[in-house]
């Protein structure tokens, strides 16, 4: 039976008080629906993966790792130091010269293959432990990272004994031992983005996940230990960003990969500037998702919705800047509005949600500090009126309009759910607004007029244009920025070309 919650703000809904009641209109709410905890088993403490076995960290110590959405300590793992990074590289250059550039592709191939099946096996329980740690909504991280992270492994491993096609006429050679870094968004995601083309390719792997969020990527280290990838071909380190540093810094390392901030992206380079070390940047991004008066406009809405309020915000390429043609700019917010009433924050865990946790209290006051930045700029802020959560980090869908676009929540990112809206006349205003920004990862097109959807995609800086659609994902499509957005591709082709030398 649908039903529709609509919740009526509960002021004050975090502050102690026992006279103000959550009232709900005549519809009836969703009955609360859990995933079940149970269903994953999370160990008290996790050492580092390093030559396939679970090593104590040389440095001695460990650090916490909590659920965002209750503030509960979920484990605790190591923190990998200099010494450890350097017993990983080492590792991974031995695994790299004696075992995995000797072994046939075809063979690379079935490992990789092996390590998709086992993902896709254990689906509910790595999506159970991405959400419990990294706060977004179940639906999520089981409809859309534990799949399209499969999905990369069993794409990747279709190229591994195929490379010869994919560089018609050339040769070509792997790299050596690629030292990769990913951010706390898409944790198992962005560890499948990373080591399935660096395998396939016959690389070997050093990974560091992010602080915050380090616990699918260990469940991805048991399940390459249980797929019985020859030891050292991928080690797997948790630690803080002197972690990371360490392994930008090694000697022995020949290619970083890096996702991230556009800061760090910026030490990163200056770090290997005159080495011989390669080098990918996935960094920030603010794009613009643009809404023309001929679009269909609840389908629009529906994508401007999904565009930012999905993963909390917590999207390289988010689409945090809407720009609506004026005649319609009245209309669409309205039904923005509309559509943000109906969005449940809370528990990421219940599969009603739609908004599970903010990341971490650092990233909440982030988004707490630009919601005011944006007051004072004097924009004019809307946000959902649902109750929030008494405990964890967790932010209502906010909008703004009356945006200039030189306030800086049009410019900065935010990387939260916070939309800034600004209208426009014209085509060339449009673009020329749009591609007003430091970065240009993505962006989305909204019109019913096919001519117009490659005329702006011709004219936007942006690594990735979505037409009638936004924040579409397939291991076939390469996927990477412009500006300070970063460099190189990730997926498709183009992934594998960061990780190989092309001969002849
Ligand atoms: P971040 O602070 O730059 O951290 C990314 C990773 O780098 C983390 O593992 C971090 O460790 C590590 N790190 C920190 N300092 C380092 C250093 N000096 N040297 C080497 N590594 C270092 O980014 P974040 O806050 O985790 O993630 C959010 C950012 O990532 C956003 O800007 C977002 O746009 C971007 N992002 C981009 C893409 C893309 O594909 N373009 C995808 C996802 C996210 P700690 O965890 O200890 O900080
Ligand atoms: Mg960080």
């Amino acid at each position: 039976m649908a039903t529709t919650k609509k919740p009526v703000r509960k002021k004050n809904s975090t502050a102690k008080s026992n006279t103000i009641k959550l009232k709900f209109d005549t519809s009836w709410p969703y009955a609360p629906a859990p995933e079940s905890k149970s269903a994953a088993t999370i160990h008290k403490q996790y050492d580092l993966f390093i030559n396939g076995e679970w090593q104590k960290p040389l440095s001695k110590k460990y650090f916490d790792t909590i659920n965002p959405a209750n503030e509960e300590k979920l484990s605790e793992v190591a923190e990998a130091n200099e010494a450890d990074v350097n017993r990983a590289v080492t590792a991974a250059r031995t695994a790299y010269e004696q075992v995995w550039k000797k072994m046939p592709p075809k063979e690379r191939a079935k490992y990789i293959f092996r390590i998709a099946r086992m993902v896709q096996e254990k689906a509910r329980e790595l999506a159970i432990v991405e959400t419990l740690n990294g706060g977004k909504p179940i639906r999520e991280s089981r409809d859309f990272d534990v799949p399209t992270a499969a999905n990369h492994f069993f794409y990747y491993a279709g190229w591994a004994d195929k490379l010869e096609y994919a560089f018609p006429n050339r040769g070509t050679a792997p790299l050596g031992v690629a030292g990769q870094i990913i951010p706390w968004n898409f944790p198992l995601l962005m560890a499948a983005w990373k080591i399935a083309p660096a395998l396939a390719t016959g690389n070997t792997v050093v990974l560091k996940p992010a602080e915050t969020t380090p616990l699918t990527a260990l469940k991805l280290a048991e399940i390459i230990q249980e797929a019985d990838l020859p030891p050292g071909v991928v080690n797997i380190l948790t630690g803080a960003g002197a972690t990371g540093a360490a392994i930008v810094n090694h000697p022995d390392i020949n290619k970083i990969a890096f996702t991230g901030s556009t800061e760090v992206g910026k030490i990163i380079q200056r770090a290997i500037a005159g080495t011989n070390k390669r080098v990918t940047l996935e960094l920030g991004g603010k794009a613009a998702n643009i809404i023309f008066e001929d679009a269909p406009l609840d389908q629009a809405v529906e994508g401007v919705i999904n565009g930012i309020f999905f993963n909390q915000g917590h999207v390289c390429c988010a689409g945090s800047r809407l720009y609506v043609q004026e005649s319609v700019a009245k209309e669409v917010i309205r039904k923005l509005k509309d559509r943000m009433e109906s969005l449940i924050v809370g528990d990421p865990l219940d599969k009603n949600t739609d908004i599970g946790a903010i990341n971490s209290k650092q990233q909440l006051a982030t988004i707490r500090k630009y919601i005011s930045i944006g007051k004072k700029e004097g924009a004019e802020m809307y946000e959902s009126s649902c109750p929030l959560p008494g405990k964890g980090f967790f932010c209502r869908p906010t909008l703004f309009t009356n945006v200039a676009q030189s306030n800086r929540i049009a410019k900065e990112e935010i990387f939260g759910p916070v939309l800034a809206i600004i209208t426009f006349r014209t085509d060339d205003e449009v673009i020329e607004k749009a591609n007003n920004s430091p970065y240009g990862l993505s962006a989305g097109v909204w019109t019913d007029k096919g001519s117009k959807i490659f005329n702006m995609t011709k004219r936007m800086r942006a690594g990735v244009v979505w037409a009638n659609t936004f924040n579409k994902f397939d291991p076939a499509s390469p996927f990477g920025g412009y500006k300070e957005s970063g460099f190189g591709r990730e997926g498709g082709l183009h992934g594998l070309l960061p990780y190989l030398e092309l001969k002849g």
